[in-house]
């Protein structure tokens, strides 16, 4: 199957990082250079690590003169040429987004031979670590990041922005647990007007458990956006059940099985880890065809949603900063 390979080919082309890709750390102070809105610079006093993505470092950083902090998120200034044109994709669409639920981009500005992308802090890790702690969360929690994950897809799109990488593992924690969608690298602009989604993308991108069936498949047109209900579905799945539901040891098992929406749930009778048949309704409902998967509000509007508590703002840091890291 020529069309298989060709999808093997390109998943093992992925950019595998490579510590020379990193950039060194950063020295304990960084300037920002003097700009039109900010004439005398700024002084960034770098504090611990927050983590290694594939070519970025990321630092939480206080601006000199407040108590402010911030993650740096820093990247080589010269990088392979793969790596350049995701790091200009998301620099470009990163910074015009604003929502509660995306990580807000602040400035980005070059020093001492890398750049440094100046983003809102997301201190308690991400989606994918709390789930992996917890052993998956509860009912109200899944609907808690649920509709702010939907929120977040729904202003993406009304933007004409299809994410195309949505996971838990880039789903990060602010420090009211709030989520906050991150990384914006694979990101794509549809075009607008008249041929709105005559553009398509066909690289094949994303983490293998999290792509939609169609991106493997050529010809199915104007549901270029739907990849990201995809995803959802498949977030949804695993905050309930910490794994993803087409989890297999090859890419090859994990696409098969999503093209046959080849998943079970976990018995989870008699257990504390109980999942409606409203939760299992919802989750079904996102992984069909794209042209029939809901949209952000229909699915916020499901009897899973209306039918059960949903933790307010705020409520659900008691519950969950114990589990948050320090
Ligand atoms: P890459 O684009 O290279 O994949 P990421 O954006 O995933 O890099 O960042 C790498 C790591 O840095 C993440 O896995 C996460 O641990 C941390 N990180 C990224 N952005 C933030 C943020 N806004 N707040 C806190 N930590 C962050």
């Amino acid at each position: 199957n020529p069309q298989a390979a060709k999808i093997k080919a390109t998943v093992a082309a992925k950019p595998i990082p490579k510590d020379k890709d990193h950039p060194p750390p950063p020295p304990p102070l960084v300037f920002e250079p003097p700009s039109n809105d900010r004439h005398d610079g700024a002084t960034y006093q770098v504090g611990k690590m927050l983590g290694k993505g594939g070519f970025a470092i990321c630092y939480e950083g206080r601006l000199q003169g407040s108590q402010k902090k911030f993650a740096l998120k820093i990247v080589k200034s010269k990088m392979p040429t793969k790596m350049e044109q995701k790091f200009q994709t998301e620099l470009q669409i990163h910074s015009k987004m604003r929502h509660q639920n995306l990580v807000q981009f602040l400035r980005a500005f070059a020093f001492e031979k890398s750049t440094y992308l100046i983003l809102e802090l997301c201190p308690n890790g991400s989606l994918m670590d709390m789930v992996k702690r917890r052993k998956g969360l509860t009912e109200p929690e899944v609907r808690f990041y649920s509709v702010q994950i939907a929120g977040a897809i729904k202003y993406m799109h009304a933007k004409g922005i299809i994410h195309r990488d949505l996971k838990m593992g880039n789903i990060f924690l602010d420090k009211h647990m709030n989520a906050k969608i991150g990384d914006f690298g694979l990101a794509a602009l549809l075009v607008t007007g008249k041929d709105m989604h005559t553009i398509r993308r066909t690289t094949l991108c994303g983490t293998p458990n999290y792509i939609a069936p169609e991106i493997l498949e050529k010809g199915k047109k104007g549901h270029d956006h739907m990849v990201d209900i995809w995803s959802l579905g498949i977030i949804m799945f695993a905050m309930f059940t910490s794994k993803p539901p087409f989890q297999s040891s090859t890419t090859d098992e994990i696409y098969r099985r999503a093209r046959n929406r080849d998943y079970e749930w976990p018995m989870t009778e008699g257990t504390n880890k109980y999942i409606s048949q409203e939760a299992k309704e919802i989750v079904a409902d996102m992984l069909v065809e794209a042209d029939r998967r809901p949209d952000p509000d229909t699915i916020v509007k499901h009897d899973f949603f209306v039918s059960g508590y949903v933790p307010v703002k705020g409520e659900i840091t008691a519950t969950f900063r114990d589990c948050a890291p320090d």
